[in-house]
Formats: structure tokens, sequence, C-alpha cells
């Protein structure tokens, strides 16, 4: 049975002792959420009820700290998913308390071996932010708003970005709530951190189909 979380606190000393990347691939923008970013998302989605729906899916899972924190708070199943198996075999060992309510599945989250699911599932993701490869972060708004009704995303802030992702919420028939904005820190993982600890400002955004718009279901 896994240990009960009562405060957001907790969740984030939960997430945070979680296992890592072993040795994170540069081109997939492969580090782990920091528990306090991802207990915040987390907490959110729980507070609004997007938790208690079917499944979670977590697109781009890495090591499956937001399937995890998920899980912690009551989600009755998770579906991770990432294009590495070396980190899926990581998400495994994050995961084990929680055996036979999750699903471990490769593949490419910009097409998704699955049928649109709506409301019967929320994504939540910490997607690349697409600075190894541009557009990489849209890409997976795209199929995370095509799969579920709901989205949980974090993205790196940049003069212009929400404005994107605002003007893409509008075309997928989506209403945009900004649900915080953060300072992600990140120990120096991948070679082009050149300091020691990497600091830059994150947004925390939640995606709710509101029309039938591109990311409708049928
Ligand atoms: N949320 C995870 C990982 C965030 S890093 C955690 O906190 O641990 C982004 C993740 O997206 C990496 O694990 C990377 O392998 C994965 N990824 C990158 N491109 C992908 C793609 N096209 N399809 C699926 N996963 C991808």
């Amino acid at each position: 049975m896994p240990q009960r979380v009562r405060l957001m606190r907790d969740l984030e000393v939960a997430l945070e002792r979680l296992r890592d990347f072993e040795s994170p691939v540069e081109s997939l923008e492969q580090y782990r959420t920091p528990g306090d970013v991802a207990a915040l998302m987390i907490w959110e989605a729980y507070m609004r009820s997007d938790l208690a729906r079917s499944v979670v899916v977590d697109l781009g899972c890495g090591t499956g700290v937001l399937a995890h924190g998920s899980l912690l708070l009551g989600a009755p199943s998770a579906l991770c998913l990432d294009v590495d198996w070396s980190a899926l075999t990581v998400a495994r060992d994050n995961l084990s308390e929680f055996r036979g309510s999750f699903d471990l599945v490769a593949g490419d989250a910009r097409s998704l071996p699955l049928r649109p699911a709506g409301d019967y599932c929320s994504v939540v993701m910490n997607p690349p932010f697409g600075v190894k490869r541009r557009g990489a972060d849209v890409e997976f708004l795209r199929s995370a708003a095509a799969l579920c009704s709901t989205v949980y995303s974090v993205h790196k802030l940049s003069p212009g970005g929400l404005r994107l992702i605002a003007r893409l919420a509008e075309e997928l028939g989506c209403r945009l709530d900004v649900i915080a904005e953060a300072t992600m820190s990140l120990r120096q993982t991948l070679r082009h951190h050149r300091r020691r600890v990497y600091r830059f400002k994150v947004v925390l955004i939640r995606l709710a189909r509101t029309s039938s718009g591109e990311g409708a279901e049928g």
C-alpha cells in the first residue's frame, strides 16, 4: 500500500526521493522534473478532481515522477509513455509500489499508438522544452489534447511563448489556465548546462477542451 500524502510538501518530498535518469540523453532533453514543480502541478490536478478520471497519461514520462505523484494522490491508474527504453526502466522502478496500476508504453508522443479517450483520461506531462528540437513542446501539446480532454503541462517561459500556447489552445478548442509560474532548478546533468545548478522560469498550464476543435474525439 503506498504511503498517503496529506500536504503538498509531503508530495514534494516523496517525489524528490525517486530515482533519476542513469545517463540522460541530451537530444531527448531528459531531466527529472524537480519535486516542487511536479508537486505543484499534480496537486492542482488533484484539487480540480482531474486525477479521478480512469487513467492519467504521462507523456514523455522519463523517470515516471508525474505518474508516481498522480498515483500517490489516488489516480486509479497511469499510462506512461516514453520513446526511450532506459527511461522506462527507471520509471518501472520508481512505480514498483503501484504494481498493477500502471502501464509502460514505448512509443513516440508525436504519433501516439492510442485512440483518443476524451474525458476518460487526463494528461500530466513535462515535455521536452523544444530547446534541442524546436517545436517539440507544441507537438506534445497537440498529441496530448487530441488524446485527453484535460492536459497539465510545464513549459519554459520565454517571450512570446505563452502567447503561442494561447493561440494553440484556441485552435485546439481548449480553455487555457495558467496555474503558476515557477523557477526550475536542475542540477547539471546535460552537457549544455554550464553551471552546476541551472535555473530558469517555467509556466505550468492546464488545457481543458471546451469545443470540438482539432483536439476533439472522432
Ligand atoms: N517527466 C519526466 C521526463 C521529462 S524530460 C520526468 O520528470 O522524469 C522529457 C522526456 O520526454 C524524456 O524522458 C524523453 O525521453 C521524452 N521524450 C522526448 N521526445 C519524445 C518523443 N518524441 N516521444 C516520447 N517521449 C519523448
